[in-house]
């Protein structure tokens, strides 16, 4: 499936409207915790300028209630951060959805989109309204493609041109050439809390990966479908057949780690205990790989042409427990270095790799959780499904 790019497109006094996912996490005051998605809508948004295009950019922010205004939920701090990116002054516009004054080579903000009646229900009179602002749509928000929205996807069916933007451009290469024309050795490292959530990644993986790493709670559920002890581990007991099915389909593609590294509390510096898988006792639970299994997948991703990387490798949020995630990150980053390429997708391993200070040496690090999650399992993505064909 090949969309129309924006780079494909002249824009010379056209009016552009952006869809970008500017949706980042802030503190009690407001202040943005990570910038992340506005530095990686930017780009986008400076060649829609650098084209000549009047371009209005709107996104989604936090949860408001639609209907009304609420300060919480507005995007003027996320103005003044993408003012700072594009070095210069970006005015928001608060009620657009009726008309929306802008001239070529100027970038105006249009205040969260889910303040507007109808845009969470797709509704196709707020679409039609959208789409009468501009003469070129331009879809940029990866991590909605998932949903379909009025700006995500109601919009691209009453519009003359309607393609992807930069970033959506850039998810849709990494994360389907790795799918499609993987590099071989082609390695995939899962984990995450819940089997549950990854089944239909890991039923689409297995057939084109060479290996499957396996961490995280998921374990638990593969060792417990073995028939091992798990004590206190996060085990899906109503996935055991499953796991049993995919462990036996999967044969020697599935890999699971060798030894656990255990609590009895998730608490930071928890006194904890590292054992072979088959000596998890009662009252302990597994919330790390331990570091013999690190080194061996190490060695198998540090020897990989493609590594996929979804979910860590253990309750990375508490320390000691973060210690088996840090060292996956570095085995890909490198991994990159020695010629691979890596695609991380999921929030909280993109978030992982972010803390260890490694986003830059990953090939890509997708920006979208659910929506990398959804493409990775073969899924059409509504919000580039509505986009013209290239
Ligand atoms: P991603 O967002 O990268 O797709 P998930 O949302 O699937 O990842 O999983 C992340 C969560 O999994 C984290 O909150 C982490 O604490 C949890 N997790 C990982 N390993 C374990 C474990 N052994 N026990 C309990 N929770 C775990
Ligand atoms: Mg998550």
């Amino acid at each position: 499936m090949k969309v129309l790019r924006m780079a494909d497109l002249g824009l010379a006094g056209k009016r552009v409207f952006i869809r970008a996912d500017l949706n980042v996490p802030q503190d009690d005051d407001g202040r943005i915790t990570d910038d992340t998605r506005i530095r990686a809508s930017a780009p986008g948004i400076r060649m829609a300028l650098d084209k000549g295009a009047a371009v209005m950019v709107t996104s989604h922010l936090g949860r408001p209630k639609e209907g009304q205004f609420s300060a919480a939920d507005s995007l003027a701090p996320v103005g003044e951060r993408l003012g700072e990116l594009l070095g210069r002054r970006i005015r928001l516009v608060r009620d657009w959805v009726d008309g929306v004054e802008v001239s070529p080579g100027e970038v105006v903000l249009l205040e969260n989109c889910r303040f507007n009646v109808g845009e969470k229900k797709n509704d196709e009179g707020l679409s039609r309204k959208m789409a009468a602002l501009c003469d070129v749509y331009v879809n940029d928000a990866f991590g909605t493609a998932h949903r379909a929205h009025a700006s995500t996807e109601g919009v691209a069916h009453h519009v003359k041109t309607a393609v992807a933007g930069l970033l959506m451009e850039k998810e849709l290469r990494y994360l389907g050439e790795a799918l499609d024309r993987p590099r071989r050795p082609f390695v995939a490292v899962l984990g995450g809390a819940k089997i549950s959530g990854k089944i239909d990644l890991i039923e689409t993986l297995l057939p084109k990966v060479d290996d499957v790493l396996i961490g995280g709670a998921m374990a638990c559920t593969f060792f417990r479908a073995m028939g091992l002890e798990t004590g206190t581990s996060l085990v899906e007991v109503e996935r055991l057949d499953l796991a049993k099915a995919l462990i036996a389909k999967a044969g020697r593609k599935l890999v699971l780690p060798s030894g656990a590294v255990l609590g009895q509390k998730l608490e930071p510096g928890t006194p904890t205990q590292t054992v072979h898988r088959d000596r998890i006792p009662a009252g302990w639970a597994m919330y790390d790989i331990d570091p013999l299994t690190e080194q061996d997948y190490a060695a198998i991703i540090e020897s990989a042409g493609t590594v996929l990387w979804n979910g860590p490798m253990g309750v990375f949020e508490t320390p000691p427990f973060n210690h088996g995630t840090l060292a996956v990150a570095h085995s890909l980053a490198r991994a990159t270095g020695r010629g691979a390429v890596t695609v991380v997708g999921g929030g909280d391993s993109a978030a992982a790799v972010a803390a260890a200070g490694l986003s830059e040496k990953m090939t890509h690090v997708s920006t979208g959780g659910g929506a990398s999650l959804e493409f990775l399992e073969g899924k059409a993505l509504p919000g580039v499904a509505a986009l013209d064909d290239a």
